[in-house]
């Protein structure tokens, strides 16, 4: 297993296969991941709660400074990034003055990098609280979790308990009233002794009638590219997420694929 942290709060910039050159901002703790999924497939590794701190994260005043300090460095290197993208060790939005972090963060992109978007990728767990959802629609794109429209399937590949529910997250996703992305893993394998696909007939059109609920302004597939924790999951064929793509494309859905 090669998973790996972030060790800094400004990371990269990296080429990444959905957002280009992306500059990373990591909330979260450099030495251990901070997240309220522990989703089988995390590049970061499993989850451990039993390392997370009482005050695991960042405060905003290293944030804006750590960035200020890069974001002018590559301005005049003229090396600016296509995006500025909240990810790293764990869940952003989970960090108390994420608010305040991205209205710091458009501020500084409006005067040192006009031309970058911002970008947030969370797993959707907050984003039912209005104050998080007002932040999450500053960025130019809330990139957000759903990897199954089934309750099972989503709770073993997010590693979460019985009572998260696709419905609970369909309903805060629909208040985003189009204006979100969502994200969407696709895999297969062993997990525990139970075998998950979420690529089966079921599973598709559980997750296209998720999608019609949810109307996101943009529909982002891909699977697995790294070593995941859990051993034993495979990646999605290029051709079967083509084909998942071309069925929510027919529905009307924007959607891109990243192989
Ligand atoms: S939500 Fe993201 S950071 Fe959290 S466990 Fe899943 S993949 Fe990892």
């Amino acid at each position: 297993m090669a998973t790996f942290l972030f060790d800094k709060i400004i990371f990269g910039p990296v080429q990444s296969r959905r957002l280009g050159v992306s500059l990373g901002i990591n909330l979260l703790p450099t030495d251990y991941k901070f997240c309220n999924f522990d989703c089988i497939y995390c590049e970061c590794g499993y989850t451990f709660p039993e390392k997370f701190r009482k005050h695991p994260f960042h405060s905003r005043a290293e944030v804006r400074t750590e960035l200020e300090k890069v974001l002018l460095k590559m301005q005049s290197d003229n090396n600016l990034p296509n995006y500025i993208s909240f990810a790293g060790n764990g869940e952003p939005t989970l960090h108390p003055e994420f608010s305040e972090i991205i209205s710091d963060t458009v501020e500084l992109r409006n005067r040192i990098a006009p031309q970058a978007k911002i970008a947030v990728l969370s797993n959707a767990t907050q984003a039912h609280k209005p104050a998080v959802r007002e932040a999450l629609l500053k960025a130019d794109d809330c990139i957000l979790k759903l990897d199954s429209g089934i309750d099972d399937t989503m709770q073993r590949m997010n590693g979460v308990s019985k009572s998260f529910t696709v419905e609970k997250i369909i309903e805060a996703l629909k208040q985003f009233e189009g204006k979100a992305i969502i994200q969407t893993m696709f895999l297969k394998g062993c997990y525990n002794d139970i075998y998950i696909d979420n690529t089966t007939e079921t599973e598709i059109e559980t997750w296209l009638g998720a999608m019609r609920q949810i109307a996101p302004r943009k529909i982002m597939i891909y699977t697995i590219d790294r070593e995941t924790p859990a051993a034993g999951l495979e990646k999605i064929s290029a051709q079967k997420l083509n084909e998942i793509a071309d069925r929510a494309r027919h529905v009307g859905f924007d959607v891109q694929v990243s192989v």
